[in-house]
């Protein structure tokens, strides 16, 4: 191997209460590290360690916050590497400070801890939003759970699955994901809400079923509350979606960011007990390209399979039968049974049109169909379910896992 030639790098100093906002290139290969040199400096909310090594991904965009003053060294060529003075990060410490108090009085009370849940259009920074609150609580040594409704850029599983997920520690600054190792992965098989609007809301409320037990199984979760990623589609079918997560969940708090209607609307909408908050987004958030979104979620199914740097996977195979297998379908979704498990896979619905004359369309949404395997299966993600049986709800149930499949 030969030697790595220099790489370019540059000291960047931070005055306090400002960000060093950073992209990473899009090419592989040509990675970012950042150092912290001097001071004390967070990402989302996660500290930095001191004369740490940290690599960003390509295409990778976070911003390195300092409360009281840095150095940050930056070896590598970012795409775009800039300081701000303006953020809403004391807000945002603020929202934070604001829902660990709700913790205290709810845990005085032998109350569930506070259900928070962001809201607003794409790119207004939900995630990173989540991210922080979760990551700050856990540095109290709080340990809230991570609920994501977000079907279409979700952070945890890949695309078309929701998940809730026990946040113990603060996310990770390189892959920017909390630890996955208590978390339960529903499967939903689309990327918006109103792909299967039943299906969806069937998901989300034993979500909320699953949550509240887990919450009286263990104290800590009960007394961490939960936060809500939610989708960033927000008219009709995409806000009733919000609407119907922040009841199954009974939010005490929606955090709106950047979208005055959408404020308004849920205050006339839900429970005069929850409180909508509107909050700025931050300027450094990236808006992204359909094109960009695309290539996420494409880059998210691959990650599954073969893990993220720098912890990268190679997945092992065996055969199944077909004959071992029994595939079904939850409405639009197809669903394959193996032994005791089953696997979903996105199908598209029937139209009304191809019913036979006289018909009746009942509503199948949520029915689980058997269906026989085809070509079709091998350009679908299937997910393997936990249900014993297809006599369970298995819509309701989580998923084991999404096997790749030729
Ligand atoms: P949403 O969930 O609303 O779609 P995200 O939270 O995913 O938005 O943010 C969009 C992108 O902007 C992400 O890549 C995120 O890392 C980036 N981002 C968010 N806040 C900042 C910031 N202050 N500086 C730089 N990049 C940011």
């Amino acid at each position: 191997g030969g030697e790595r030639p220099p790489r370019k790098w540059k000291d960047w100093a931070l005055e306090r209460e400002t960000e060093l906002r950073l992209e990473a290139p899009d090419q592989e290969g040509s990675l970012i590290d950042i150092k912290l040199v001097r001071g004390t400096a967070e990402v989302f909310g996660t500290e930095v360690a001191r004369n740490q090594s940290y690599s960003l991904c390509p295409r990778m965009k976070l911003a390195i916050f300092t409360w009281h003053g840095c150095t940050v060294r930056v070896e590598g060529e970012p795409q775009v590497a800039y300081i701000s003075e303006e953020t809403p990060m004391i807000m945002y410490l603020n929202t934070h400070i604001a829902v660990d108090q709700l913790r205290h009085r709810r845990e005085k009370e032998g109350q569930i801890g506070p259900r928070v849940m962001l809201a607003g259009a794409t790119d207004v920074g939900k995630s990173t939003l989540c991210r922080l609150l979760l990551s700050y609580a856990a540095r109290l040594g709080r340990q809230p759970c991570l609920v994501d409704c977000d079907v279409g850029q979700g952070s945890v599983s890949i695309p078309g699955s929701l998940c809730v997920l026990s946040v113990e520690r603060p996310a990770d600054i390189e892959t920017g994901e909390f630890n996955k190792q208590a978390s339960l992965v529903y499967s939903y098989g689309a990327t918006t809400p109103s792909d299967n609007f039943k299906l969806y809301t069937t998901v989300v409320t034993s979500m909320a079923a699953m949550f509240r037990e887990r919450c009286t199984a263990r104290p800590a979760t009960k007394s961490g509350g939960c936060v809500i990623n939610t989708c960033g589609w927000v008219e009709g079918q995409g806000y009733n979606a919000l609407v119907h997560v922040a009841e199954a969940f009974e939010v005490d708090v929606v955090l709106v960011l950047d979208h005055e209607r959408l404020t308004l609307d849920l205050q006339r909408d839900l429970p005069k007990t929850t409180e909508i908050v509107p909050l700025p987004k931050s300027g450094g958030v990236v808006a992204r390209t359909r094109e960009f979104r695309r290539r996420n979620r494409e880059d998210a199914v691959r990650e599954y399979f073969y893990g993220k740097r720098p912890h990268l996977l190679s997945p092992f195979s065996f055969e199944v039968a077909f004959s071992d297998i029994q595939i079904c379908k939850i409405g639009v979704m197809v669903t394959q049974h193996r032994r005791q498990h089953f696997l979903f896979i996105s199908a598209p619905a029937v139209p009304q049109s191809a019913l036979p004359l006289g018909m009746e369309k009942v509503d199948g949404s949520v029915l689980l169909v058997h269906e026989e395997p085809t070509k079709q299966l091998s350009h679908t993600i299937v997910s393997l379910s936990m249900a014993n049986s297809t006599e369970e709800d298995v819509a309701s149930t989580p998923s084991a896992g999404f096997p790749l499949h030729h």
